[in-house]
């Protein structure tokens, strides 16, 4: 039931946003180095990602990876480690924090703290024309978690063993030593790739609709660390109408890894960790 309003609410109402995260004292993105860099650089690791499945992938530091859509539209759900501590991984709350509620060419995969890092830049983004749409819809969220078989039993009572969470859990496995139960508790809120999403503006509730993406359409990443990778082909397909079940039309899609020439990464080095010094006030 709403509550009372006080007599002032207008007023209230009426103060002006200020933004949270300025982000203008971030590093910055040096385009030119990026595009130097991808200049030339060789196709060296293609991996396919099922549809309603995940595959995993490993990129070096300084390595680019696309992820491409194929056969019909589709959004992936990705994840990502730092390749040598699983316990440093995508942040996607501090990235919305930093960026917005969806990313595009220039901005950054930020890591879990104490790291707080860049993982990974957005290099290139074929769906960058989307913009914002007149539903407040944009392509790219970190607002979404992952479709998951325990949201699905709470509201239908389902067993779903192929929602993005357990198609992490078990690419995660494969490229570890980790069993499904070790590998679950490493998965993470994810970077909702070509879906297009907002919240709604009376009921401020999650939405989706159908991705603008088309075969041939790509976001490119440069690797600022070494990643390891996870993608599911989520089994919403271009998530026009429903997740969590085989009902929707579903693609593959493609990640790609790219080795640039060495001469073009000279004097380039991977970000440190952040330089809080962790004493909390102690
Ligand atoms: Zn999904």
């Amino acid at each position: 039931m709403m509550s009372d309003q006080p007599s002032d609410a207008d007023e209230r109402r009426a103060g002006r946003p200020v933004i949270c995260y300025p982000n203008d004292t971030l590093p910055p993105f040096d385009r030119s180095f990026y595009l130097s860099a991808r200049d030339g650089a060789e196709l060296v690791t293609r991996v396919v990602a099922d549809p309603r499945d995940a595959a995993s992938f490993r990129v070096d530091a300084g390595q680019f990876f696309r992820i491409m859509s194929v056969d019909g539209p589709q959004v992936g759900d990705l994840n990502l480690w730092n390749a040598h501590d699983l316990s440093e991984r995508f942040y996607s709350g501090k990235t919305r924090a930093l960026h917005g509620t969806h990313v595009t060419e220039g901005e950054r995969l930020w890591s879990s703290f104490p790291f707080l890092r860049p993982m990974a830049t957005i290099t290139k983004d074929t769906l960058g024309w989307y913009g914002m749409d007149a539903f407040g819809g944009s392509v790219h969220d970190v607002i979404g978690t992952r479709c998951d078989p325990y949201t699905g039993n709470l509201l239908s009572g389902s067993q779903y063993h192929h929602c993005c969470h357990s198609n992490l859990t078990r690419a995660l496995a494969d490229a570890t030593d980790l069993s499904l139960a070790e590998a679950e508790t490493h998965v993470h809120d994810v970077l909702n790739v070509f879906m297009c999403t907002g919240f709604t503006r009376d009921t401020g509730q999650y939405f989706m609709k159908a991705s603008p993406v088309r075969p041939g359409d790509y976001i490119e990443f440069f690797a600022e660390i070494d990643l390891l990778g996870a993608l599911s082909a989520c089994p919403g397909g271009d998530c026009s109408a429903e997740h969590s079940s085989n009902a929707a039309a579903c693609y593959p899609l493609v990640v790609e890894i790219y080795q640039p020439r060495s001469d073009r990464l000279a004097g380039w080095e991977p970000p440190q960790i952040n330089g809080y010094d962790r004493s909390h006030g102690r």
